[in-house]
């Protein structure tokens, strides 16, 4: 074998790693870079022989795109669960759903229950948004008999 064809061999071969390199830059930014400006750099940083992957892995996103969605949405799942949690019973810490009138385990009164549709009523309001029947703030608290039944006279 000549000298020149073994220069050639090692040439082929060393072409053949730039390109490899330079595909496997682009690969790995796709995975990692949002930004196509940026995803555009990391091409042009992975083509430069050699030293431009080095360069391109010292500065890469360190994180996959979808391992980043992947703990956004296991952290949105969490809030969920604990603003879901938020929502116990006052006596019985028991989980209760924002629509009880009563704690289903203590059977603690939770909610005002709307006089006309029965819809679960929030404390603060003072007209049933459901059905539009205002609200008897007396109804919610402590029994006050009817005026009929004063004996006054
Ligand atoms: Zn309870
Ligand atoms: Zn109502």
């Amino acid at each position: 074998m000549s000298t020149t064809s073994i220069a050639a061999i090692l040439i082929g071969i060393a072409a053949v790693f730039w390109l490899a390199s330079a595909y496997w830059t682009v690969k790995d930014a796709r995975r990692r870079i949002d930004d196509s400006a940026l995803l555009v750099l990391a091409a042009v940083v992975g083509l430069v022989p050699y030293l431009g992957p080095l360069v391109y892995m010292l500065f890469r996103p360190p994180e996959y795109l979808e391992d980043v969605r992947e703990r956004e949405l296991e952290i949105k799942a969490m809030e969920d669960r604990l603003s879901r949690r938020g929502l116990v019973c006052p006596v019985c810490r028991a989980d209760v759903d924002p629509g009880f009138l009563v704690c289903p385990i203590c059977t603690t009164k939770l909610r005002q229950a709307c006089a006309n549709c029965r819809a679960p009523l929030e404390a603060l309001w003072q007209v049933c948004p459901y059905c539009e029947t205002p609200i008897d703030a007396t109804a919610a608290g402590v029994y006050s008999p009817p005026p009929w039944h004063s004996s006054g006279r």
